[in-house]
């Protein structure tokens, strides 16, 4: 079969075509498996992270793709939810052990044995994949293959940060940065919580009108204060100064929910001006967001069927995954970029 494969660490400042089009063995699904005949891919930054290092894959050659929609083809003996031709989702989380005392509390998204899709285990840039049917998702009706893809991570992640947030209706939200991720949680947001009123942070004024066109209340630079305290602000930008921002808006008792896989080191010096009674005290929380369950997963694509959210996409051919990327990491960005691979 067809896949786009990372061989090793690479910087894609350096090196633009850091994927390389192989053909593998299908893969043969277990007992409690099924194949999957994929048709599109989502092409998401922790890929970036991953072939950067920041996130590195445990072993290479590596198949990337968290976000990946397609059908049935075979099940295997012991797959018995799904039947072949039913078409399917899978997202960040490949497996938990199910055993751990965070796989019995419900957050198996922090179990020590959680394994990534396209990270530790073969993804979606490719043209079969296999999982178990257990942590496969039935895709609503309402969504194309394409459209699918990227709420399999970007809708799926944003739905946990805004449950983490814990949020009430009425209270004030804020988001610094707006990209994929944070332009689904204002779309749920403006759903979910409708008293309440959604500021963004934002370096373009592109992003910032985007903003306002969906429904914020206020949308500035991320250097500017809010008009007034927020009890809550998801923060998805991949550097720290904003953190520190973010800290001085809150109200007292408020909510800081990082939502963010890694920060780059660029701006770490930043960390040093934290003043405790400025930005820490009067019970201010900071809290992060790791990996998704498949409890977010699945809620979140039942939510954006009703709402309902459709991400606006960009296509490319498989081949062409390594410039879907360096458009990615260069910030071109045109909606969600989607590898199509099939039908
Ligand atoms: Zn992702
Ligand atoms: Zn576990």
């Amino acid at each position: 079969m067809k896949a786009m494969v990372l061989k090793e660490l690479c910087s894609l400042e350096e090196n633009r075509t850091p994927l390389e089009m192989v053909d593998l063995p299908t893969p043969v699904p277990g007992e409690r498996d099924i194949l999957i005949r994929v048709s599109t891919c989502g092409v998401c930054h922790t890929e970036l992270d991953e072939i950067e290092g920041r996130v590195p894959p445990p072993r290479f050659p590596m198949v990337l793709g968290h976000q990946v929609v397609g059908r049935v083809e075979r099940a295997g003996i012991n797959a018995r939810a799904l039947k072949v031709g039913d078409r399917v989702g899978v997202g960040w989380i490949y497996s938990a052990c199910g055993k751990c005392k965070f796989c019995l509390e419900g957050n198996e998204n922090l179990c020590p044995d959680f394994k990534a899709t396209g990270r530790d285990v073969n993804g979606g840039y490719a043209r079969y994949m296999t999982v178990s049917e257990a942590f496969a998702y039935p895709v609503p009706d309402v969504f194309s293959d394409s459209e699918a893809a990227p709420l399999l991570c970007a809708g799926a992640i944003g739905y946990r940060s805004l449950r983490l947030a814990a949020l009430q209706d009425g209270q004030k939200l804020g988001l610094t940065g707006f990209g994929a991720s944070a332009h689904l949680v204002l779309k749920m947001a403006r759903y979910q919580y409708p008293k309440s009123k959604c500021y963004v942070f934002a370096r373009s004024e592109k992003e910032r009108s985007f903003a306002r066109e969906l429904g914020a209340f206020w949308a500035e630079d991320p250097a500017e204060d809010s008009p007034e305290n927020l009890d809550c602000i998801i923060d998805t930008t991949p550097v720290w100064r904003p953190v520190l921002w973010a800290l001085e808006n809150l109200e007292p008792g408020g909510r800081l929910v990082i939502n963010a896989i890694r920060k780059e080191d660029l701006d770490r010096e930043y960390l040093k001006k934290i003043d405790y009674p400025r930005h820490l005290w009067m019970e201010k929380e900071i809290k992060s967001v790791a990996n998704v369950t498949r409890r977010d997963v699945r809620e979140f694509l039942e939510l954006a069927a009703r709402i309902p959210i459709k991400p606006e996409v960009q296509e490319f051919p498989l081949e062409e995954a390594n410039q879907a990327l360096v458009e990615l990491k260069e910030r071109r960005i045109r909606g969600a970029k989607v590898l199509r691979i099939g039908t």
